[in-house]
């Protein structure tokens, strides 16, 4: 049951790519440039430290920049801009277009990412190879 469970979510993925698409017009979030075939549904928190689907904690990168991202946490500036496009402007829509398929709750979106980052000892990822430091 909990696979069977597990790939229906993972279809709906595909719905999260609709979604953001929209949100980000196109440009990957992390690097902004445009976002052509090679599109990963990066979850912000990463899966390896809270392995579920919230509707809030996606965003769509280029295969690439998630690949070089890994399990890291994003610096704070990524941190600043997923508050803002995903709380601030567009929660509601987040909300409409994937409450069918994933958990929407903002505010425990929010709660699990103060969480990461105050539980977090390693560095912060900016782009490609490179980090910036934890105060
Ligand atoms: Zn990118």
């Amino acid at each position: 049951m909990e696979n069977f469970l597990f790939g229906l979510q993972r279809k709906s993925l595909n719905k999260v790519r609709e979604v953001y698409r929209d949100i980000q017009q196109g440009q990957c979030f992390y690097c902004r440039k445009s976002l052509q075939d090679e599109v990963a549904v990066d979850h912000f928190i990463p899966w390896a430290r809270y392995p579920n689907d919230l509707g809030h904690n996606f965003v769509l990168a280029h295969t690439s920049c998630n690949g070089r991202k890994k399990d890291y946490l994003p610096s704070l500036e990524h941190l600043e801009r997923w508050k803002t496009q995903n709380i601030e402007l567009h929660e509601d829509e987040i909300s409409e277009r994937l409450a069918a398929y994933f958990l929407c709750d903002a505010a425990r979106s929010l709660s699990v990412a103060d969480w990461a980052y105050k539980v977090n000892a390693g560095k912060l990822w900016v782009k490609g190879g490179s980090f910036s430091a934890v105060d």
